[in-house]
């Protein structure tokens, strides 16, 4: 079984529908792209976007269903958070996406916006930009590499983005798909799914640097109950071999409380 790493929470606030902006349609064929774009508004946050979007909702058949600066991830047409409806971001005249894709992107796309300017942190609004991305293609059982497209590549008469807005980052679009690709590979991980089968062995050991103490299950995914220094002695009542593998390493000890903690990050009591 694969589970993602869900670095960052995604924020449902969706736009009152029926309207203009949301239609409330289900996506056909279900999500086959996702198309990146940014907001061409500098300084306007995910916020403001998305309460302008509401404002606004029915003057205008133009939205997305997410917006991402450095503070949150707000999703105002059901994309992840519930199941996904359409948004109007492309031109359905252009005809790069059905040749790409088969499908129009507003029948079968995600559209993530991506906020820049002054007064957002852009590195912080592009890691969730490339993390939600790569979050949408994990869900949707999309090849990164190929499922990731930018406005501007679909409808080059009329649209730079999201090229004007990562500039301003000092990004290219061409980086962005890569990071994409990137994050998606890191964020997909395996679950222990089963319990780890341990062996009863007690000892202790020395913590080699600051060690967490996971709760419950040998991975770094399981929250850290305690936090102990270099140096703290741990006393352990079993190990297994199918932990997380660290560093290649997969042995994790456990406490008599439960908790694991990796070997990696031990040694002998001198
Ligand atoms: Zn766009």
């Amino acid at each position: 079984m694969t589970d993602f790493l869900m670095r960052y929470a995604i924020t449902p606030r969706y736009l009152t529908g029926p309207s203009k902006r949301r239609p409330r349609r289900p996506l056909d064929p279900g999500v086959r792209f996702v198309v990146v774009h940014d907001t061409g508004n500098p300084r306007s946050t995910a916020e403001q976007n998305v309460r302008y979007y509401e404002r606004s909702r029915d003057e205008m058949s133009a939205s997305a269903h997410l917006f991402v600066d450095d503070r949150q991830i707000l999703e105002c047409i059901p994309a992840l958070t519930g199941a996904p409806e359409k948004a109007w971001h492309v031109l359905y005249n252009v005809p790069t996406d059905d040749r790409l894709f088969g499908f129009d992107a507003n029948d079968a796309a995600i559209g993530v916006e991506y906020c820049f300017g002054d007064g957002i942190d852009a590195d912080e609004a592009y890691r969730k930009y490339v993390w939600i991305v790569a979050c949408i293609c994990h869900r949707f059982a999309l090849d990164p590499s190929r499922a990731v497209v930018g406005h501007f590549f679909l409808d080059p008469r009329r649209k730079t983005d999201p090229v004007t807005g990562l500039a301003q980052s000092r990004r290219t679009y061409e980086q962005l798909l890569r990071d994409i690709v990137t994050e998606h590979a890191a964020c997909r991980q395996d679950v222990v799914s089963l319990p780890p089968a341990v062996i009863e062995m007690e000892g202790t050991v020395v913590a080699t640097s600051r060690l967490n103490i996971r709760h419950g299950i040998p991975s770094r995914r399981a929250a850290v109950v305690q936090v102990v220094g270099r140096g703290s002695e741990l006393a352990y009542v079993g190990l297994t071999r199918e932990g997380e593998p660290v560093n290649g390493n997969p042995v994790w000890y456990r406490t008599a409380g439960a908790d694991y903690f990796w070997s990696g990050g031990t040694s002998a009591v001198p």
